[in-house]
């Protein structure tokens, strides 16, 4: 032990040994890989193939001299084009002035958790981030147990059961439909029960839909239809308006909530302060919508639907299960009917076994641990965005078809990666 205060023993007991998020470290190191000459099929790291649309692209373009700091929660017209988006999208009424803008919507998530002193609920798996920022705030929290026959989806039940073993205390549920990392969702009336459960316990919903817009089917149903003085809409641009990098996440909050979005506006007033502005300003186009950009959306739909089933049934084919993708751009294939096989090449875990796929295929994946499965597992997930968005979207705005032939084509480095994915499971 060092007695010097400069010293990493200073640093604070939930930051010790952390290490840096699984998506992110498997993107650094898929470059690295590159960088020292491999070919890597990057299926790590989730983030849309697509460009931003191009009046989206325009309007930042313009908006590049607007360099005043905005309002904490937003930009009054931004607010406004959110709570339009909320109606148009969802069928669902906000005031805009719940609509909370922030440096992405994981930011605004860790904000929440930090404001609510709630035990954390989460099925598992879940996405990356969601425990991280409860242990880092020293909050509890409990994974929810799933099913895969189920496609690893909360039961009604189960949280019935959770909440009813004590008595009712603050509880956050999580919950992503589309899914992150299993590429599924929920139907209305799957939310229907899970509404009324968590009405019955008083638990507050976190409902991340950052991937509403990119459900396969354009038919994306928020479970604040069935609990909306109880659940937070998430979502942001990251995902369906292709701009991860962006930074620009939103929550909206019912009326009834106003004392939470005034305590999370608070903490983000000395925090971040505010989104960037031309970001914010560009935000409206993209909330606003337009014939161009809804066409941008049945198109990237088109894409990812085509990719993904064929992405999935090469998988199953290979001998793995998983759910059919029902929106956004993961797999969560479950190698367990492999077992005996990958055993004898000594793989035995999910950490094994995307560290053996990446040294011997050049296709990185994360293992199922990474999304709180235990890790003498066999799943991972696969993020099907390894292609060109651009060119596909131009072939698919021109007519062209989604097939096998469109794939090959378009999303080749994707279709590569899957069949090295199938021959090396198939290996004896
Ligand atoms: N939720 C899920 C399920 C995600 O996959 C991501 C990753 N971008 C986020 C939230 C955070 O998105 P952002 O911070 O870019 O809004
Ligand atoms: N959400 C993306 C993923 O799951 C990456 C971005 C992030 O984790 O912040 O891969």
């Amino acid at each position: 032990m060092s007695n010097s205060p400069l010293h990493p023993s200073a640093l604070a007991p939930a930051v010790q040994g952390l290490p840096p998020s699984a998506t992110l470290a498997i993107n650094e190191r898929s470059h690295q890989l590159q960088a020292a000459g491999r070919k890597i099929y990057k299926f790590g790291l989730g983030q849309s193939p697509f460009p931003v649309p191009a009046p989206v692209v325009a309007a930042l373009r313009a908006a590049a001299p607007q360099k005043d700091y905005l309002p904490v929660r937003g930009l009054k017209p931004l607010q406004e084009a959110v709570a339009h988006y909320l109606r148009r999208q969802l069928g669902i009424e906000r005031p805009a002035a719940q609509v909370i803008i922030g440096p992405g919507s994981k930011e605004l998530m860790f904000i929440t958790q930090l404001a609510y002193a709630a035990e954390l609920l989460v099925p598992n798996p879940s996405w990356v981030s969601y425990v991280p920022q409860a242990k880092l705030l020293g909050r509890s929290f409990a994974w929810l147990p799933t099913q895969p026959s189920d496609d690893w989806k909360l039961r009604a039940a189960t949280l019935d059961q959770h909440c009813a073993a004590a008595p009712v205390r603050p509880r956050l549920l999580i919950l992503n439909y589309p899914n992150n990392p299993t590429g599924a969702t929920y139907s209305a009336i799957e939310l229907a029960e899970i509404a009324a459960v968590a009405r019955r316990h008083q638990v507050l919903v976190l409902s991340d839909e950052i991937y509403g817009d990119v459900d396969h089917t354009g038919q994306h149903v928020s479970i604040a239809t069935h609990y909306p003085e109880g659940t937070i809409i998430a979502t942001g641009l990251s995902k369906w308006c292709g701009a991860g990098g962006w930074r620009l996440g939103l929550f909206s909050l019912p009326p009834e909530l106003e004392w939470l979005a005034s305590a999370i506006a608070a903490v983000a007033s000395e925090t971040f302060t505010s989104v960037s502005a031309p970001v914010q300003h560009a935000a409206i186009t993209a909330f606003n919508g337009s014939p161009e950009i809804t066409a941008y959306l049945d198109q990237s739909r088109t894409v990812l639907t085509g990719l993904g089933n064929y992405c999935a049934g090469t998988l199953r084919r290979a001998g793995a299960t998983l759910p059919t993708p029902a929106g956004g751009f993961y797999l969560f294939p479950d190698f367990s009917p492999l077992r005996a096989k990958f055993a004898t090449r000594q793989i035995t875990n999910s950490a094994q076994l995307t560290e053996a796929l990446l040294n011997d295929t050049g296709v990185a994946t994360l293992p199922g641990s990474a999304f709180g499965r235990p890790g003498d597992e066999l799943t991972l997930r696969l993020s099907y965005v390894n292609f060109d968005g651009a060119t596909a979207l131009d072939a698919v705005r021109e007519g062209a078809a989604v097939d096998v032939a469109f794939l090959r084509r378009y999303c080749a480095d994707s279709v590569a990666a899957i069949h090295a994915m199938a021959d090396w499971a198939a290996r004896e």
